[in-house]
């Protein structure tokens, strides 16, 4: 017969309970995985029309002593549920910036797009914590852009609002990830500073398992709405040329997937030609 573990009146079966294990022994090591240095970077490419790289977009990576590599998918949304995603946050901020100022140093002209959460942005000093950091380094703010999701636009939208005015005010860039999976109101993004929408890879997905190529009408329509509201638009989870074709011909302006790079660690960008300056 199979176990189940009694939990009030509930009962949970193995699977869901291996699952609550899981998360439990995820929850327990998250906290030493900074000390222990066992977090690293991820930069994945950016390209324009012409398959230039312009950008990196940073993925943060565990490597857990305890329980292996740890997927972000996995323990981000734990990072989130405490302070710890803060802490997380920041180090990928300082190891993303101290990155791009040594590829600034080698002509490298790049920008680096950051993964922000909602719990980070609300932090009252978050503006000036990271205006510190990028002044630290020697950074141009133009070359920082800050990827939220919807969901982190509607938790405290006022002061979420007050953080990007300011940010925006300094030349840091605002980028919508997973753009259309949340609810943002069309209201809101035209209050909010913003310079991108990021279609997320489930909209690009659909263009690619059309066998006759008619496209995906949501992709249209963000691409659309982007150009409505004057700012770029980007498809990311692009992995087949039929899907780079088709974005081109709606006018996407950049584009992310494994189809051009997966991502890869920052080492290995040390070690390949970028694009250089070029005025
Ligand atoms: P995201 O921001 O939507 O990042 C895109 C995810 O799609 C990444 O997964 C990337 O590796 C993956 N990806 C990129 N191109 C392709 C493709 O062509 N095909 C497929 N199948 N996948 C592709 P990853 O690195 O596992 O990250 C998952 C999520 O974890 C991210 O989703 C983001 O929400 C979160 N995350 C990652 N790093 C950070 C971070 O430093 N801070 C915060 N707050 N969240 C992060
Ligand atoms: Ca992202
Ligand atoms: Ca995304
Ligand atoms: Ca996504």
């Amino acid at each position: 017969a199979k176990k189940s573990a009694p939990f009030g009146l509930c009962h949970i079966s193995d699977d869901g309970m291996q699952e609550f294990d899981r998360y439990l022994a995820i929850k327990s090591h998250l906290r030493q995985a900074l000390e222990k240095q066992e977090l690293s970077l991820s930069l994945q490419p950016q390209v324009n029309h012409q398959g230039v790289t312009t950008s990196f977009e940073a993925l943060v990576r565990w490597h857990s002593s305890e329980l292996g590599t740890v997927s972000p998918g996995d323990f981000i949304p734990i990072a989130e549920e405490s302070h710890i995603i803060c802490d997380i946050g920041n180090w990928v901020i300082d190891e993303t910036l101290k990155t791009l100022k040594q590829f600034i140093a080698r002509g490298f002209d790049l920008c680096v797009a950051i993964n922000i959460s909602a719990k980070q942005i609300v932090q009252l000093d978050f503006a000036s914590s990271l205006l510190a950091r990028v002044n630290y380094y020697g950074i141009p703010t133009q070359m920082v852009m800050l990827e939220l999701t919807e969901t982190a636009l509607v938790v405290d939208i006022d002061t979420v609002k007050h953080t990007m005015d300011q940010l925006a005010k300094c030349g840091f860039r605002f980028s919508i990830d997973d753009f259309g999976t949340g609810y943002s109101s069309l209201a809101y993004l035209k209050e909010l500073p913003i310079s991108e929408l990021k279609i997320d890879k489930i909209f690009i997905d659909d263009v690619s398992t059309r066998s006759n190529h008619n496209g995906s009408p949501i992709v249209d329509a963000i691409i659309d709405m982007a150009r409505a509201l004057n700012v770029t638009s980007i498809a990311e989870g692009v992995e087949t040329p039929e899907q780079v074709e088709y974005l081109i011909s709606k006018g996407c302006n950049r584009f992310q997937g494994y189809y051009f790079s997966k991502p890869m660690p920052v080492e290995h960008w040390h070690n390949t030609n970028l694009s250089t300056k070029t005025s």
